[in-house]
């Protein structure tokens, strides 16, 4: 058991307590208050709050990192993505493993406790769990022929399953997204989902305007680049609406699924999202990497949508501090409170990957997976400081007895 004092404690759940302790055993919380004299450690000029919670990420694409310039369009950036992943050959697996190991290590090292990664080979899983390092792993499935969407359901269903899941790491299918996955596919999965009940997954949604034109028109750039890998789908009609009706409509949407990105979500959508349950995840720095803008936050909040943040990959992003995340957050988004920012990179996302009885929030029984920010002589708003950028050199873990 130690006990440990900080100058301020933000157990997220609950108001933030100036001069606070926490009480850890056997890697848990067991209590959270005032701090009264009796403390073991006393941390000072810090800042403790829980692990951050990293919604969105693409480990084995890190390998990427630095080789793809920021792109004034969408497709201007997925061409070169595509490219650059097509030249990738058997004796760069090593490079791939390596880079996805250094950002798992960058990640611990900036706070973060929890990921929700998306795989295209489950490699990762191997790498999270050396690293002792949580997550719910999506397994993503593409494919717009929609022609045996059964059978690559069910291949991946095998595969996931011979992967064995714990309390630390989670597995579960999720459709890339709506330009790239045929409704079958899209049925296929979310019947897989509810076979196995509860089941998170994931999904990129309203990312590019190219999307929601393809979704609305079935023309544009989206189509062209179909046409041009041969992956064109005869069958497939535009839907004619935008992707939140889309895939609302097909039944996909529930409670337990992260919409990731919805730059280009509108009033109605958030409604719609709300209504549901889906949690958005947002990427702000990767969005403006891969020249689709901004995402709306400040209405994703005034539509009171469950929010969580995402760093997205390292091909679209500089690094995976989630701190740098929620600069950005602030940057776009002034008029939303700090302590909102926050909670959305905490709890929000632990909820929304079905990791919330351990992770999110300062709470007794939970994971002593706390994180302390030395805070800077000078600064009186630690929420405000939190959101503003904080180096690696401020942060530490709380060692749990
Ligand atoms: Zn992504």
């Amino acid at each position: 058991m130690i006990r440990v004092s900080a100058d301020w404690i933000l157990p997220i759940a609950d108001e933030p307590i100036g001069g606070g302790a926490v009480t850890l055993d056997h890697g848990r919380v067991v209590s959270v208050g005032a701090r009264d004299g009796s403390e073991d450690v006393a941390l000072g000029r810090v800042a403790v709050l829980p692990g951050l919670v990293n919604a969105h990420t693409h480990l084995e694409l890190s390998y990427l990192h630095g080789r793809l310039p920021p792109a004034p369009s969408f497709l201007e950036w997925v061409r070169p993505m595509l490219a650059a992943r097509a030249q990738r050959s058997g004796a760069d697996e090593t490079a791939i493993l390596g880079a996805a190991r250094a950002a798992i290590q960058f990640a611990r090292d900036t706070g973060t406790s929890l990921l929700g990664d998306v795989t295209n080979t489950l490699a990762v899983v191997a790498l999270l769990r050396q690293a002792q390092m949580p997550a719910c792993v999506f397994y993503e499935l593409i494919g717009f022929s929609g022609r045996n969407a059964e059978e690559q359901v069910a291949l991946a269903r095998t595969a996931i399953d011979a992967v064995e899941s714990d309390d630390d790491i989670h597995l579960s299918l999720a459709p890339h997204a709506p330009y790239s996955v045929a409704p079958a596919l899209f049925t296929a999965i979310r019947r897989d989902l509810d076979e196995h009940a509860p089941m998170v997954s994931t999904v990129h949604l309203g990312e590019s305007p190219e999307e929601v034109e393809f979704l609305r028109k079935g023309s544009g750039p989206w189509r062209s680049l179909l046409e041009q890998l041969g992956v064109r789908n005869a069958d497939w009609q535009a839907p004619r609406c935008s992707p939140v009706e889309y895939l609302a409509d097909m039944g996909f949407l529930t409670g337990s699924v992260l919409a990731v990105h919805g730059v280009q979500f509108e009033g109605t959508d958030l409604d719609r999202l709300r209504t549901l349950g889906v949690t958005l995840v947002s990427c702000p720095r990767s969005n403006r990497w891969v020249g689709v803008g901004s995402p709306p936050l400040e209405a994703f909040y005034a539509m009171d949508v469950d929010v969580a943040f995402g760093t997205d990959s390292l091909a679209s992003v500089d690094d995976l501090n989630m701190f740098n995340e929620l600069a950005e957050a602030r940057r776009i988004a002034p008029k939303v409170p700090a302590r909102t920012l926050l909670r959305s990179a905490t709890l929000t996302g632990a909820m929304a990957l079905g990791f919330d009885a351990a992770f999110g929030s300062i709470e007794p029984g939970k994971r002593a997976a706390l994180v302390a920010v030395h805070v800077p002589q000078g600064v009186t708003d630690v929420e405000e400081y939190l959101v503003s950028g904080v180096d690696p050199d401020r942060i530490s873990w709380i060692e749990a007895a």
